[in-house]
């Protein structure tokens, strides 16, 4: 069988382009046992893929070059040697950028795509939601009445944060790029308030205004600038959750981060950096209680769907220059 895939062509220096990757054709074998023939349906684009096209050492293993690049996917079995799985299952895994894939069972769950979007089970019922879940839950822990700012909060994982420190009781403030963004979050989501960082001036008095007694919870998504103003108005022993840094993945040079440090000091500031996967054991309760908020109508949720598999670096590139409200995903039929 033919099958259309993606591959990293070149590694990026700076920002990623279109010539970082390439979509070519391959052969696919045959199934052996145990193993599934999927059908790409709903292709996650997330942030963090930037820093596996890199060969730098981190969290997660670079991509190889000439190899397909590799993300959260729902797929529809179309022929299955697996007694786990049938023809016509919906199942999410980390698979390759393909028109078609074989993947061995165990690699894979199966998801219910009656009771939600697909896309819901590679966003918010999936890594960005439990990302959300766990860094205010069980790193922010905001408190009734608390004042909580999150940064990129139009994004997947920022409009379940936000939401899930609203449940708490919190007073949420989010920070987006763009007018239309900010009036989503209000409007849709029930943040309390929201600041466009591209428009707002003077970022450190602005968010000063917005919270007169400081901030107890910053859940932070982008790093940089807008970090430095949202440290300056920390309040004495509040909490940093540093979940990304997406204005710092395309930098060529070390940034200056050492600057806002006296202020960690001076106000006894906790500050957490976390990685999803630290909880691999408790996402069963995260799913649980996404799963349960979802149904209940306390944590909605928004995608962005960009139509076509061959759009896929698009939509990748997309992220960031603000692109995308909600979770950023390819529909590859
Ligand atoms: P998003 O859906 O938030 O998409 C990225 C958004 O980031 C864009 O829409 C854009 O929104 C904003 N952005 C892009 N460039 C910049 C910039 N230079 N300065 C400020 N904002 C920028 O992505 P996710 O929700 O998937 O991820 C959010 C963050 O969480 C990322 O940093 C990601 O790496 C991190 N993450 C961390 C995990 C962990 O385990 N720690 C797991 C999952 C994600 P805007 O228009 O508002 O600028």
């Amino acid at each position: 069988m033919n099958v259309q895939q993606i591959v990293l062509a070149s590694r990026p220096i700076g920002l990623p382009s279109k010539e970082n990757f390439r979509t070519e054709s391959r052969v696919l074998d045959h199934l052996n046992e145990n193993e599934v023939l999927l059908k790409s349906w709903f292709i996650s684009v997330d942030p963090y893929m930037r820093g596996r096209m890199s060969d730098v050492k981190s969290y997660a293993a670079s991509f190889e070059l000439n190899q397909p690049i590799k993300g959260n996917i729902v797929a529809r079995v179309v022929e299955s040697h697996s007694r786990s799985f049938e023809v016509g299952d919906s199942v999410a895994g980390l698979l390759p950028w393909a028109t078609y894939s074989i993947e061995n069972a165990a690699n894979l769950r199966k998801v219910d795509t009656r009771s939600f979007p697909p896309g819901y089970h590679i966003g918010i019922l999936g890594m960005p939601g439990l990302t959300a879940y766990f860094g205010i839950t069980d790193i922010g822990r905001p408190m009734p009445g608390e004042t909580v700012v999150i940064s990129g909060a139009a994004g997947a994982v920022g409009l379940a944060a936000g939401q899930i420190a609203r449940i708490s009781g919190a007073h949420v403030i989010g920070i987006a790029g763009t007018d239309e963004k900010c009036r989503i979050l209000t409007e849709e989501f029930g943040f309390d308030n929201a600041i466009n960082y591209n428009s707002s001036g003077n970022l450190r008095k602005t968010i000063a205004g917005i919270c007169p007694i400081g901030i107890d919870v910053y859940f932070d998504n982008v790093g940089g600038e807008i970090t430095d103003a949202v440290v300056a108005n920390l309040n004495n022993h509040s909490r940093f959750v540093l979940c990304g840094q997406i204005s710092q993945y395309n930098s060529t040079r070390i940034a200056t981060g050492p600057a806002i440090l006296p202020i960690f000091l001076s106000r006894s500031v906790k500050l957490q950096g976390f990685i999803v996967r630290n909880y691999t054991d408790r996402f069963g309760e995260g799913l649980k209680q996404l799963t349960k908020w979802v149904k209940d109508g306390k944590l909605k949720y928004k995608e962005t769907i960009i139509q076509g598999f061959d759009n896929l670096p698009d939509a990748f590139l997309g992220l960031f220059s603000g692109k995308n409200i909600g979770k950023m995903l390819v529909e590859a039929e």
